[in-house]
């Protein structure tokens, strides 16, 4: 059957027959950027950057670059406007996130636009990002409130100690986000830091920037009070690099050798960090799956984004039993996928990101083709399509020789392994340094569910490749080991945005040996005390 593949793909059906005209202008109306661009932190003789667009790699924009001094001003109207922000109830900041919720969604077309021309992505990818902070609004509005009230604990002698958990805001939260979701990396993370009453000081990616720009806008016709979110724009080396080494607290996305650096930094600083890294994700797909289910998903999971989403899954793991037969399925509809540059639905994928995306993607997959590997579809450039389109691809006869068995390609590039049980399965998903995603397909949801557990990665996703764990924004998102620090989502999404602080009472007697009777017998009903409260199980 991988022969019969094999040899089917070297006559490879180009989906350029099937790819739809694209009718919409790749530009931005020249307006806008003027526009936006009031919203940075910059100088007014400040040097430019220009913004190009995947689809055409022409100039679509230009932007000014930040310096190591508007960051510092950032900070400074941040640090003034902040502690206002703070003294406004939990219910109050929320709100500003229930009307972004809708304004985003209002003008989604327009967000569509953006973000389609600043990445590259196919507008069905897009929508993900719109969707994910249409979420993250709705969920930290309605639980914020709860996430942060004061929580009564026992006190260290029942009755006579009230003690009280507080969470107070950090100060000045620094953001710097990656390229590949300039929506969602640019925005999302800067919202549970508000609501806990922070202020935010954010470097997006230069290639996110309009997107982000014009996301923080909105914000303000949200009803942001001003000075509470600062943006500046400019390389991470240093624009990056001066917003992280000035926050209360750091909130880094990007790759995990960046990442190392970011973390020292802010050790150094003994200020907290949460790192949202890279992974090598794996799903494995058991012998009682749905095969068509799993090989539609495995679509989206592996090529969303063109495969430049963390999440996304670059390793199948295949029982053997089923493997062909799951093969045919998805490498068919691989082989079909359309790709294009427009900004209309209906494309399967669209295209990377920058030339060095391209350069490495190609890198990878030249390496796996001369070490051996097969190419069961895909594995070309297509720059008839536009100067950075590589089509979706999947290798099998990947081996520790080849580049991409154990480094992120972060591009549409997906290797097939086969495993013989689930213990297998297990180990091989675990065979990585990174601990991101997962994703385990089985009919019976018991076992998968019990295969997921085993698998070390910050989400897994039983019968889905990624979305169900990334949209359930109640429950934590973020890597174990390589894959990062800290979590996104769910109480810790925004508990990490705040100073826990313990408040205790102490009424009548005091932690001291009562006068007149012995120490050694205040001792001895001390420990009687403390048995007596285990027996009527205190805690
Ligand atoms: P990168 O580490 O090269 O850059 C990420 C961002 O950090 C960029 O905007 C860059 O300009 C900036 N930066 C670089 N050096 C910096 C410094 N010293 N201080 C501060 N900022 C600095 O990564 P990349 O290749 O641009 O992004 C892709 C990587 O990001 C992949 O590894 C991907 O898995 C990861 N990623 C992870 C998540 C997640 O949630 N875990 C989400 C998106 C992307």
């Amino acid at each position: 059957m991988t022969d019969q593949l094999a040899q089917e793909s070297r006559a490879i059906v180009r989906p350029a027959a099937a790819n739809p005209p694209s009718p919409a202008p790749h530009t931005v109306d020249p307006t806008r950027p003027a526009r936006l661009a009031r919203r940075v932190r910059a100088g007014t003789n400040a040097a430019r950057f220009d913004c190009l667009t995947p689809f055409t790699g022409g100039v679509i924009a230009t932007l000014p670059v930040s310096t190591v001094a508007d960051v510092e001003q950032a900070y400074a109207a941040a640090r003034e406007a902040q502690p206002r922000w703070a003294a406004r109830s939990v219910a109050d900041r929320a709100r500003v996130l229930l009307r972004y919720h809708d304004l985003v969604l209002r003008h989604r077309d327009e967000l569509l636009d953006l973000i389609q021309l600043e990445s590259g992505k196919a507008r069905r990818h897009a929508f993900e990002e719109i969707l994910d902070v249409a979420g993250i609004c709705r969920h930290y509005a309605r639980k914020a409130p709860d996430y942060l009230r004061p929580r009564k604990h026992l006190g260290a002698i029942p009755l006579l100690t009230q003690s009280s958990e507080l969470h107070h805001p950090r100060g000045v939260i620094g953001v710097v986000g990656p390229w590949n979701y300039p929506l969602s990396m640019s925005i999302t993370d800067a919202l549970p830091a508000l609501v806990a009453g922070n202020a935010v000081v954010l470097r997006p990616d230069e290639k996110a920037s309009l997107t982000a720009l014009r996301a923080v806008e909105l914000l303000d016709q949200a009803g942001l009070p001003k000075d509470l979110l600062h943006v500046v724009l400019g390389p991470g080396q240093t624009v990056g690099e001066a917003v992280l080494d000035r926050a209360d607290y750091v909130m880094y996305t990007g790759s995990t050798s960046t990442g190392r650096t970011v973390a020292q930094r802010a050790a150094a600083r003994l200020v907290g960090a949460s790192l949202e890294l890279g992974g090598k994700n794996a799903m494995y797909v058991a012998d009682d799956a749905d095969l068509r289910r799993a090989a539609e998903s495995a679509v989206r999971s592996c090529f969303s984004s063109a495969g430049q989403l963390c999440i996304s899954i670059e390793r199948l793991i295949l029982h053997e039993w089923i493997a062909d037969d799951f093969l045919k399925h998805f490498v068919a509809r691989v082989r079909t996928m359309t790709l294009g540059a427009g900004l209309e639905w209906g494309i399967d994928m669209g295209s990377l990101i920058s030339a060095q995306q391209l350069e490495r993607v190609s890198q990878h997959v030249e390496d796996a083709r001369a070490k051996g590997a097969t190419v069961l579809a895909g594995g070309h450039a297509r720059p008839e399509l536009g100067p950075w389109f590589y089509e979706p691809t999947v290798l099998e006869g990947v081996t520790e020789a080849m580049d991409c068995r154990r480094a992120e390609t972060f591009g549409p590039v997906v290797s097939v392994y086969r495993v013989g049980s689930d213990e297998e399965a297990i180990a091989m998903a675990n065979d990585t340094d990174y601990g991101l995603n997962g994703s385990v397909w089985s009919k019976d949801t018991r076992r998968g569910r019990r295969i997921a557990e085993r698998i070390r990665c910050g989400t897994v996703n039983v019968n889905e490749g990624y979305i169900a764990a990334w949209g359930s924004n109640g429950s934590p998102m973020g890597g174990m080991r390589e894959s990062g620090l800290g979590r996104r989502h769910g109480a810790e999404g925004i508990l990490k945005y705040t100073e826990s602080q313990n408040v205790s009472v102490q009424r009548g007697t005091p932690f001291k040996v009562p006068p007149g009777v012995p120490e050694k017998a205040w001792a001895r009903s001390m420990a009687t005390g403390m048995r007596l409260m285990k027996g009527i199980r205190l805690s």
